[in-house]
């Protein structure tokens, strides 16, 4: 396995796969690597020659007030996982290396509205940007996303359609720890009646998952799932939202396939949770 640290050896290295024949795929990730990333590198393994991750704490895609210095980082761990997953190449650039001075971005409208892209207004946009750029440097032919970030996803099939990158997206399920929390770098933030109280997300989601049916009103599932948080004290909602699977819009009843998709704070903590239902 090999480590690149700039755009040019990068694009060098996939040339040289390229001109052999051979398929890529990227996993973009920001590192801290767990169970939920090592699914989708092993997917990756499954499906392509190549296997490309890349490491990179994006700056472009955290508020002024958010976790960017916090962030955790280990990279001689995320090292390891990525070989002993057969993994060929982590790039793992300096963020120097990504951006000098950047004027250009690249913003998905209407899906980034909602949900996350509420509290976070620059996220989406500086997602988008640096996976566009990792699809230019890459060139995979497949790149894998987890549904844990749902509407980060829906955003990233929408701009490689609005924008025609040939490039396949493939989304996998998210993994969860033993008592359900969703894997997340983030989870190393909690103190222990932090974690346990944690647990309200994925009780949320799993009482909606009950109760959720064609043509319900999506208040009479969401208003079950509040309580469900609304009864943890450490909790505190950002949102409890039914959305439009593709347009990532409000919905008032389930009358299509959609998306029921939380963030939640426990203290100081913000954390995402969600499910997908089809009618
Ligand atoms: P991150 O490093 O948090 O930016 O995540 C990199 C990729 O891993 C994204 O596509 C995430 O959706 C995916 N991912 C993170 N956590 C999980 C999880 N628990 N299950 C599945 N995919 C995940």
């Amino acid at each position: 396995m090999q480590v690149t640290k700039t755009v040019a050896e990068t694009r060098a290295l996939v040339k040289s796969w390229r001109k052999e024949g051979k398929t890529v795929g990227l996993v973009p990730t920001m590192g801290y690597l767990h169970e939920g990333h090592a699914s989708l590198i092993r997917k990756c393994r499954e499906e392509n020659d190549i296997v490309v991750v890349s490491v990179f704490v994006n700056p472009t895609q955290f508020g002024p007030n958010e976790d960017l210095e916090a962030y955790p980082r280990d990279f001689e761990r995320d090292n390891a996982l990525c070989k002993s997953l057969g993994a060929d190449l982590i790039f793992h650039p300096e963020p120097e290396e990504m951006y000098q001075d950047p004027c250009a971005f690249v913003s998905i409208e209407t899906l980034s509205e909602n949900l996350c892209g509420k509290t976070r207004p620059i996220h989406f946009r500086g997602v988008c940007t640096v996976v566009s750029k990792l699809f230019h440097i890459v060139a995979p032919d497949k790149a894998y996303f987890g549904q844990k970030d749902a509407q980060q996803l829906a955003i990233i099939r929408k701009m490689v359609r609005d924008l025609n990158f040939d490039i396949e997206i493939v989304g996998c399920p998210i993994i969860r720890e033993e008592d359900g929390l969703a894997k997340s770098s983030r989870n190393t933030y909690l103190n222990p009646q932090e974690r346990q109280a944690a647990l309200c997300l994925s009780r949320a989601v799993k009482r909606g998952q009950e109760l959720i049916a064609p043509g319900m009103d999506s208040e009479a599932v969401l208003k079950e799932m509040r309580a469900v948080i609304e009864a943890e004290p450490l909790a505190r909602i950002d949102y409890v939202s039914m959305v439009d699977a593709l347009t990532m819009r409000d919905v008032e009843k389930v009358d299509r396939d959609v998306l029921v998709a939380m963030a939640v704070y426990i203290g100081k903590t913000r954390l995402i949770d969600n499910f997908s239902y089809e009618v």
